[in-house]
């Protein structure tokens, strides 16, 4: 990655910069994240959070009920409460950052496509990316770099 990832909320005040590109990137069509967005599916890049750098502005985080039971915290502008990052099963070391809140979403395309089984039936998947029906196994899918910072994260 050449150039710094930035991004932000609506109103701006929150602003936020990756300090390397993600380790991977899911686009998840679960129920979960279509309700959260209201939309048909979200775009999460994975990073360590200590790479996830606050430039201005403050978060809130807003834990939301999930259909799995496990926690999930939603970080949001606590200015204009969008949100731009999660935190999934209580694991604050690992941030899934809002694709679309980046300043150039379109620098970074799905990994794999995940709980495709409640992807809407207009949602035409690309050839080539792996899909699954659910969750999958990081470790097979994953390139060996970022399954290194994986590592380093879960220990
Ligand atoms: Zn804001
Ligand atoms: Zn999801």
């Amino acid at each position: 990655m050449t150039s710094i990832l930035e991004g932000g909320c609506a109103c701006g005040k929150l602003r936020y910069r990756l300090a390397s590109g993600p380790m991977f990137v899911h686009c998840c069509h679960c129920r979960d994240c279509q309700r959260q967005t209201g939309n048909a599916f979200v775009l999460n890049a994975l990073i360590e959070t200590d790479r996830v750098e606050l430039v201005s502005g403050e978060t809130q985080a807003i834990e939301v009920p999930t259909d799995s039971g496990r926690p999930h915290a939603i970080w949001r502008c606590a200015a204009c409460k969008v949100a731009v990052w999660s935190h999934y099963g209580g694991i604050q070391k690992l941030s899934f950052v809002r694709v679309g809140t980046l300043d150039e979403p379109s620098r970074l395309t799905p990994d794999v496509h995940i709980y495709t089984r409640s992807k809407l039936p207009w949602v035409a998947l690309p050839p080539g990316v792996p899909a699954f029906e659910a969750y999958y196994d990081s470790k097979k899918l994953w390139p060996p770099e970022s399954l290194e910072r994986r590592k380093a994260i879960f220990g």
